[in-house]
């Protein structure tokens, strides 16, 4: 069987009901732990439950949030395991900042108006709470009690309670059929953050065919963990410091699990043994060099796709909308300064199958591996954290990051996936979103029309507008455009009765 459906979770909070329990369905039922197998136990114990109660130390609404995961079970519908976790998206971050980390924040290109003070507030062997003032002039909320406002640099939002309720498979089984990840929440991390993926929804020139690299395109936007929110929604996309350092992941062996993607397979921190970390098989295309068979002829210059991303050996295609060369001076979002060297995009990467050698170290296309899980006694198939060691000894994150750009496994109905994908996964190839020949919804006047003036399926538009009235905000960054563009597609909201 092939997953056929994907369920947008919006960033509102919302209760995410598995269509196996409608009408005549089994009622879902909850089983003592007693008699649940090994991994089972051991899967569900990788949560951080709060099980006290205990409140954020700076986020709040109208009353105090509990941090990290309010409740794990394990339930069964239609005799397939699932785990249950509700959440509140709220971390229980207490980060001890490194020298580097508080030479980074001094050292931004634009620390003199990012701060408020022209200097962060914080320095090295300071501990912060997570949403505690370190002088960011933030953008993105008002400095409001609660808010967190002076813990994220201009740009993004403060986070938002998310109340996430989120079903993952405890069995997961390898897909027929790859789904490419999506933006939005793609899975939980353990104590109950999203999960994002490598991209942004930004496209070179906002062309859809050179995709930034959130990681590397947002470093200036995100916190010291480091993460931000989307409409309210914290999340990852790489390595998540202040989580490792809150789990006691020192490098000294295999990292514990650090998450779950929306298969259900556990997502590892960086290490497999001591100081010995997981290697991405994703290898940066080499434009350098003339001659080169994932370059484009040129030195520098990016005119060419791969034709396959995963088969390197079909070669290049050439592209009208080129990107830029690999030395070309681009400005992120929020103003900053970068080279879009190579490795700057998503479709810089290619698949090295020769790397993927049956290793300890050694991952998929998918970026996992059947290996040993720290207290699970049988090997099973888990993605890892990636990231690698530069010359100068530091570490540094290396693209899928955690998960893909596909699945492993396959994706059940009930799955947290933040939006199907609506862009060629692998070069220049066209895949459709999960599901879509056989969920099409019939035509629908002027939104069929906005989805394909925006390359996506009507399913995946109105899967990102949500229930009305849409949320154009999140709408725009879940499709990768601009509000103002999605709204000129859009036929003019009706007056409300
Ligand atoms: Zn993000
Ligand atoms: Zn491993």
């Amino acid at each position: 069987m092939v997953a056929t459906t994907t369920t947008t979770i919006p960033a509102t909070p919302v209760t995410t009901v598995p269509e196996t329990t409608t009408t005549a369905a089994p009622a879902t039922t909850t089983t003592s732990p007693a008699p649940a197998p090994a991994p089972a136990e051991v899967l569900l114990a990788a949560w951080l439950l709060n099980g006290d109660g205990e409140p954020a130390a700076v986020i709040s609404d109208s009353e105090a949030i509990p941090v990290n995961v309010q409740t794990v079970d394990l339930v069964e519908v239609d005799g397939v395991a699932y785990m249950q976790v509700t959440a509140s998206g709220i971390p229980d971050y207490g980060h001890t900042l490194s020298a580097a980390e508080a030479a980074f924040l001094a050292g931004r290109p634009r620390a003199r108006t990012d701060f408020v003070g022209g200097a962060p507030v914080v320095g090295a062997g300071d501990v912060v709470d997570f949403g505690q003032d370190l002088g960011y002039r933030s953008t993105g909320c008002t400095d409001t009690p609660g808010s967190g406002y002076g813990f994220w640099p201009p740009g993004p939002a403060c986070p938002t309670r998310q109340d996430w309720d989120v079903w993952f498979p405890i069995t997961p089984v390898e897909a027929e059929v790859d789904a490419t990840t999506g933006l939005g929440a793609m899975g939980l991390w353990v104590n109950g953050v999203a999960v994002f993926n490598w991209g942004d929804g930004q496209s070179w020139q906002q062309e859809r065919v050179w995709w930034n690299l959130a990681p590397a395109a947002e470093v200036y936007d995100l916190d010291i963990c480091p993460g931000h929110s989307a409409m309210g929604n914290y999340h990852h996309h790489s390595h998540p410091t202040c989580l490792a350092e809150q789990l006691g992941d020192d490098g000294s062996a295999h990292s514990p699990v650090y998450g779950f993607a929306a298969d259900g397979v556990p997502i590892a921190g960086p290490w497999v043994d001591d100081d010995s970390p997981a290697r991405s098989s994703w290898r940066i295309r080499d434009y350098a060099e003339p001659d080169s068979p994932t370059g484009c002829g040129t030195p520098g210059v990016r005119d060419c796709l791969l034709v396959d991303q995963l088969d390197a050996s079909l070669g290049t295609t050439p592209t009208d909308r080129a990107g830029p060369t690999t030395s070309t001076a681009v400005t992120s979002q929020s103003g900053n300064p970068f080279v879009a060297e190579a490795g700057w995009f998503m479709q810089d990467w290619w698949y090295d199958p020769s790397l993927d050698d049956g290793g300890a170290r050694a991952l998929d296309e998918h970026n996992g591996h059947l290996g040993p899980l720290p207290g699970l006694d049988k090997p099973r198939y888990h993605y890892h954290v990636t990231r690698e060691r530069r010359d100068d000894g530091t570490m540094a994150d290396v693209f899928p990051y955690y998960v893909g750009p596909t699945y492993w496994g396959e994706l059940h109905d009930n799955a947290l996936t933040g939006g199907v994908d609506r862009r060629p996964g692998r070069g220049g190839r066209d895949r459709p979103p999960p599901g879509a020949d056989d969920d099409m919804p019939a035509p629908n006047g002027n939104i069929e029309a906005a989805a394909e003036q925006l390359g996506v399926s009507v399913q995946a538009l109105q899967d990102a507008l949500g229930p009305p009235p849409p949320d154009l905000g999140l709408a725009a960054e879940i499709l990768g455009v601009t509000v103002d563009h999605l709204r000129s597609l859009l036929p003019p909201t009706p007056p409300r009765p």
